[in-house]
């Protein structure tokens, strides 16, 4: 037996697969002129930017003079549409590259105002919220934090964000994905109607957008609709997949500047921080970056639609707009729930072989259960799924770098739930 007939996938799924593909045509083909547009404002930068060979080369130490950094640094403003860009492997994750910005842009006394509801978990420690032991939080410097939730049908709350704004805002945050939260991710054309009204209100206002898997998702991206300064982690989307670490920052020149002196040191700035030989991963990876949302993109649709046809729920469903790569599809119980789990690891090019279990996890109140066959521990642009064993056993579903393996993985889940099913019955 060959393809996914190897794989133990019946007949039926993939005829079932099959009719789903050929009745999901427009939106593959909507994807597609997505991506197209950002792969050739990609291709577009670097040959504007003249990327050679020779920019792939290896700095040491304090990196001064890294010619192939500092032109990946052009690059990446020039397709996030800013004025200058931030890009380094040394930025260890998304959370440390927003941190940095925050960090690098609000001082004692500033206010720090969330206008698409709380902000991502990770940055609870940053911002100073709960009742964790403070590190060296936003709040201990001085720096107060308010937030605006998002109106119940998901819009922002633009009447809301204009009475929340006061004398001490600084910086307005907004984040595009929905990350693990139960809210859609904000479309760039909503983040234009937010970038609008606040700077109608003060011009000085920094709006700073959290980025992070929204990236080649839409033609535009916030940078080029009003947003002051954007961040990402390079280990999702714009990373292409080959990015083995890394953050980047793109935004104004001054404000970008002050990120690069808290990221550094003052003085310092931008000028240092080796790459290392990392330079081509980082090239390449963002070039194939439109590509490999696309495919992910594919995967997400194909999955939703597929879930739905076996009677779950699936958000976004299969032809809702997205400005994000993130799936959710609900169980309502754990077994299926578990059992769709397993077989996206067991659909994994590495770690297939690995059975996840559901596990405490800190921040959770009950166990977790996550699927990761990955490259690149916890790129979340390579097919990662998790969620916590609670009902309604919603799974967070993300990323894969190529289209037919998460076909393979969701067919795969269909078989096993099935499987699982029939035992019960039996
Ligand atoms: C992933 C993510 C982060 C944090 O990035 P890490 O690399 O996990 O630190 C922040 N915001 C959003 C919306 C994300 O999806």
């Amino acid at each position: 037996m060959q393809g996914y007939r190897a794989f133990g996938v019946s007949e039926e799924a993939l005829r079932l697969a099959d009719q789903l593909e050929m009745d999901l045509q427009k939106r593959f083909k909507e994807i597609e002129r997505v991506r197209d547009h950002c792969q050739l404002k990609v291709l577009k930068a670097f040959q504007n930017q003249r990327v050679s060979e020779t920019d792939f080369g290896i700095s040491r130490g304090y990196g001064y003079d890294d010619a192939g950094r500092d032109k990946l640094e052009r690059v990446y403003a020039e397709v996030f549409g800013t004025e200058s860009a931030l890009v380094r492997i040394s930025l260890l994750s998304g959370t440390m590259a927003i941190s940095t910005v925050l960090f690098g842009l609000l001082r004692p006394g500033d206010e720090l105002l969330a206008v698409s509801g709380k902000p991502y978990d990770t940055l609870d420690a940053v911002i100073g919220l709960g009742e964790r032991k403070d590190e060296g939080s936003l709040r201990s410097f001085g720096v107060t934090y308010r937030e605006v939730a998002l109106l119940e049908d998901g819009r922002p709350d633009l009447l809301g964000i204009r009475a929340a704004i006061s004398e001490r805002t600084k910086v307005v945050h907004i984040q595009r994905s929905r990350g693990y939260a139960m809210r859609r991710a904000l479309s760039i054309q909503e983040i234009q109607d937010i970038c609008e009204t606040v700077h109608e209100l003060r011009k000085d206002l920094i709006v700073f957008v959290d980025n992070c898997y929204g990236e080649f998702v839409e033609e535009k991206e916030p940078g080029e609709v009003g947003a002051d300064i954007i961040a990402g982690s390079l280990i999702k989307n714009p990373g292409g997949g080959l990015a083995p670490s890394g953050g980047y920052i793109c935004g104004r020149q001054d404000l970008v500047h002050q990120c690069a002196c808290r990221y550094s040191a003052p003085g310092l700035g931008a000028e240092v921080g080796a790459s290392l030989g990392y330079n081509r991963l980082l090239y390449q990876g963002l070039y194939l970056a439109p590509h490999v949302v696309a495919e992910s993109l594919r995967g997400a649709v194909f999955a939703s639609a597929y879930l739905q046809h076996l009677g779950y729920q699936s958000d976004p469903g299969p032809w809702d707009h997205r400005s994000d790569i993130v799936q959710l599809c609900e169980f309502k119980e754990p077994k299926s729930m578990c059992a769709f789990i397993e077989a996206i690891q067991a659909a994994a090019p590495v770690d297939s072989f690995v059975r996840p279990t559901p596990a405490p996890m800190p921040g959770y109140e009950d166990p977790v259960i996550m699927a990761a066959g990955a490259f690149v521990q916890g790129a979340s642009i390579e097919l990662s799924a998790d969620g916590p064993l609670r009902p309604p056993y919603t799974v967070f579903m993300q990323g894969g770098l190529v289209y037919a393996n998460i076909k393979l993985a969701v067919l795969m889940a269909d078989q096993r739930i099935r499987a699982e099913q029939n035992e019960a019955l039996t």
